[in-house]
């Protein structure tokens, strides 16, 4: 364990939600392979990063920094790595800043688990691009309430499905 996380730029990063509706639970993935850290974070929290993110990306498009090009086009994988974490976190503040071109979240985080850490830092670097599929990632799955049949596209509910497809 060590208490700053480093990423590069273009390094994945997908927001995620797992659990049943009532107890979901939200998380990033960031990083790849055997070089990657779940950050746990509340609805709330990934519901305000959306919007910053958004907010961010208006301002930087009204003040022409950027062109609304560079914010499209970007295909990242929304896996999970396989294996374990480098480490698990949970956030106590995210910022993002901005400088020649390239965006930078900045989360101050705690290290959960055996070797529990108080305070570290995490830096990501991320295209435009990345950021504004994150904020939408974020956004479906906050909207998102029950879970969808994969077979009809129905909601499932947490005592279970009786899917008409299957009829
Ligand atoms: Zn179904």
């Amino acid at each position: 364990m060590k208490e700053r996380y480093e990423f590069d730029e273009g390094t994945p990063l997908s927001a995620f939600v797992m659990g049943v509706p009532g107890k979901r639970t939200f998380f990033l993935i960031i990083g790849q392979k055997e070089e990657w850290v779940r950050v746990w974070l509340e609805k709330e929290q990934l519901e305000t990063l959306a919007l910053a993110i958004d907010q961010f990306l208006l301002t930087l498009s009204q003040k022409r920094l950027i062109s609304s090009r560079e914010v499209e086009g970007t295909t990242l994988s929304d896996d999970v790595p396989s294996g374990l974490p480098s480490a698990e976190l949970e956030i106590d503040q995210i910022t993002l800043g901005f400088d020649q071109g390239r965006a930078t979240l900045n989360f101050l985080v705690h290290a959960l688990g055996p070797q529990k850490i108080d305070q570290a830092v995490l830096n990501c670097q991320a295209t435009l691009a990345q950021l504004k599929k994150l904020a939408n990632q974020a956004k479906v799955i906050c909207a998102a309430g029950r879970p969808r049949c994969i077979v009809c596209g129905g909601p499932i509910d947490p005592a279970g499905h009786i899917c008409p497809m299957n009829n």
